[in-house]
């Protein structure tokens, strides 16, 4: 692999970012098609059922596309979704050479685009930048690979490690630069799931608040147009239709109350999810094997510590986003997750990948460390 080719393929992920508010179910995808050295065409996919990024970009190189490079993020599709398949365009547009960042981590399609690009002669190659591509996509590749979706916590904590006082009052801990992130995070998210506990408490609506986001206009119409699916846990019916939570919008509620009182809810437009439980507690995993059936990527949980707290026990959690914010909350205000924990060697390893300063406020991106 050459400078150039990870130049190159740098761009098709900056276009694939473009998608990242927007492309689920489908992966975030860009494509960049280079011409003795020139780039001469550009795309990228911006949601599912419109044109995938290898379209846009032969679209825009037009005859240039004959015997250019084209760089493709993930590998290019060969089966017929609800687009035409990308490797038979790009067949059909005399490219020379496809450079993928990665293979399509669906084992049922894995090297098929890339075989049918090299049976029609085409010189392949993939692996280009594929670390920053998984991490781009790495709910759709864990969804893909495992059939489950990948699930983020979202906390917000005192630097004395707080997330509410004793009675429950916990709003606004972190300033609004937080609160943007945080905007944000839900909206990449196919699901933001939440708790009874908190959608009592903080009267929480979990929405997408498009001002909020930050972002330019063209990508927050898109955020718009395809906002979270909210679920709500509530595994005994607690949370009242008239809370502000299901007057937000349809929401989908996961319970494993005998559901008697479904149509109330179907009749206000949510769905009401069944599920198997213990003690008034829904059975996460199978929760979050239902969503993925639904083709969730990307999870976003916010929720108090119980629930929080249960993700963690179960070993669910892909990622924990921390917001801390410069303040002690002091010593009976609420630990950040339920986990009891009796001796040193119980104590759960993570590793920080990531820590920056947001507003007034910090963020800790860690994940489980397995090694440890
Ligand atoms: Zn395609």
């Amino acid at each position: 692999m050459s400078d150039s080719d990870q130049a190159f393929m740098a761009r098709a992920l900056e276009l694939a970012r473009k998608g990242l508010y927007s492309t689920h179910p489908n992966p975030r995808v860009g494509c960049v098609i280079v011409r003795d050295g020139n780039v001469v065409g550009e795309g990228w996919h911006a949601k599912a059922g419109e044109p995938h990024a290898e379209v846009h970009a032969l679209r825009q190189a037009g005859d240039k596309a004959r015997g250019a490079t084209a760089y493709v993020t993930l590998e290019p599709c060969s089966h017929h979704g609800r687009t035409p398949p990308c490797a038979d365009a790009l067949v059909a547009a005399g490219v020379a050479r496809v450079v993928a960042a990665m293979q399509d981590p669906n084992p049922q399609v894995a090297g098929r685009g890339l075989l049918r690009l090299m049976n029609a002669g085409i010189s392949v190659q993939s692996g280009v930048l594929e670390a920053e591509a998984r991490a781009l996509n790495a709910g759709f590749v864990k969804r893909m690979e495992h059939g489950l979706p990948l699930v983020r916590v979202k906390l917000a904590m005192s630097l004395d490690g707080r997330t509410a006082m004793a009675s429950g009052e916990s709003q606004w801990i972190t300033g609004p630069a937080a609160r943007a992130a945080v905007q944000r995070l839900r909206a990449r998210s196919s699901v933001v799931l939440s708790g009874a506990d908190t959608v009592l408490a903080d009267a929480a609506r979990l929405t997408v608040r498009p001002d909020e986001l930050g972002l330019g206009a063209e990508l927050t119409a898109l955020a718009q147009a395809r906002p979270p699916l909210r679920v709500l846990i509530d595994g005994r019916l607690r949370v009242p239709l008239s809370a502000p939570f299901f007057q937000a919008g349809p929401a989908l509620v996961a319970t494993c109350a005998a559901a008697t009182s479904r149509n109330r809810y179907v009749d206000d437009g949510h769905e009401l999810l069944a599920m198997p439980g213990s003690n008034g507690h829904v059975d996460l995993r199978k929760l979050l094997l239902d969503l993925a059936g639904r083709g969730a990527n990307e999870v976003l949980v916010e929720a108090g510590p119980k629930l929080a707290g249960a993700f963690a026990r179960l070993g669910l959690v892909d990622e924990y986003q921390l917001f801390v914010a410069p303040k002690f909350l002091g010593s009976s205000a609420r630990p950040l997750l339920d986990l009891p924990l009796a001796r040193m060697a119980e104590a759960k390893p993570l590793r920080i990948v990531d820590m920056r300063a947001v507003g007034d406020d910090w963020r800790i991106i860690a994940v489980p460390d397995s090694t440890a």
